[in-house]
């Protein structure tokens, strides 16, 4: 099977060093099994993306000297797609509305004492796990804004153990409770990134899914989503991060280490390939 491999930046800002070294990693393994590499727009934050880095960004991947196939998928163009996984997972009873704000979980999260912390932060309580059918159906009649969250022990239960494969580090045992009940669709935006990367994923047949080290831990919660949507299960590469000159991971703020100004500062591609470092 040919490999296809993608990079899926956010268009939330300009895209720097790091994001060169991702880019020309995964196009980097694609060429080598003579595969297909792909760009895909991660636009579903819309209070944060904007169509100016859109263009910015590709502008930047052209320069690079990468090509990838057209035409570029771009999340905000899809939501049926992920209403139709969002579907399928209720169906299956997986689903349940989460009507809390961010101060409702901390006020919880303080009442209890603390909360078991996972990767992103605390975990969910599940204050709204073990609301009634009735009183969802009336917050919902009401207007009340809900985001919709996995029950992830039933998930867990239903899909049975899961490994997946990272190519640095071999096979590893699916733990995506770590994360708690994780949301799935937001209350502003009907998907969350877990929902709309496993979809597309599957929809644009990759097989090697590379990004940063950073996501490591998100790929438990792919995996169990593919196997409860019966999706096809890629490999993955978590590759290094770039960081700064004293030890920091760049970031979108950094505007020194951004693609546009090494470019508008007369730096070639060859120069930032060099900065880099081998991918
Ligand atoms: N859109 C994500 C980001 O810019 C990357 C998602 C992924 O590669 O899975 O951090």
């Amino acid at each position: 099977m040919p490999i296809v491999t993608r990079f899926a930046p956010s268009p939330s800002g300009e895209l720097h060093l790091g994001h060169a070294f991702s880019a020309l990693f995964a196009a980097g393994e694609a060429a080598k099994g003579g595969g297909r590499f792909l760009v895909r727009i991660e636009d579903i934050d819309t209070s944060r993306c904007r169509d100016v880095y859109v263009a910015g960004l590709l502008e930047d991947l052209a320069w690079l000297g990468l090509s990838w196939e057209q035409p570029v998928r771009r999340q905000s163009d899809h939501w049926d797609d992920y209403g139709a996984a969002l579907s399928r997972l209720d169906r299956m009873g997986l689903l349940y509305p989460c009507f809390c704000t961010r101060a409702d979980i901390a006020r919880e999260i303080a009442q209890a004492g603390g909360a078991p912390q996972g990767p992103d932060g605390p975990r969910y309580p599940g204050l709204c796990r073990s609301l009634s059918v009735a009183e969802r159906e009336d917050r919902i009649a009401a207007g009340q804004p809900y985001a919709l969250r996995i029950d992830m022990d039933k998930a867990m239960a239903m899909a049975g153990p899961l490994t997946w494969t990272d190519r640095r580090e071999g096979v590893i045992r699916a733990t995506p409770d770590l994360f708690g009940d994780v949301v799935l669709a937001r209350k502003d935006v009907p998907a969350s990134y877990h929902l709309a990367v496993t979809v597309d994923d599957a929809l644009q047949d990759v097989t090697l899914v590379t990004r940063g080290r950073d996501l490591f831990a998100a790929t438990h919660i792919h995996r169990l989503l593919q196997a409860l949507l019966e999706l096809p299960v890629p490999e993955w590469h978590h590759h290094r991060l770039l960081t700064d000159a004293s030890g920091r991971r760049l970031a979108k703020r950094d505007r020194a280490t951004s693609l546009s100004s090494l470019r508008r500062s007369g730096l070639g591609p060859d120069d930032v390939r060099a900065m880099i470092g081998p991918c």
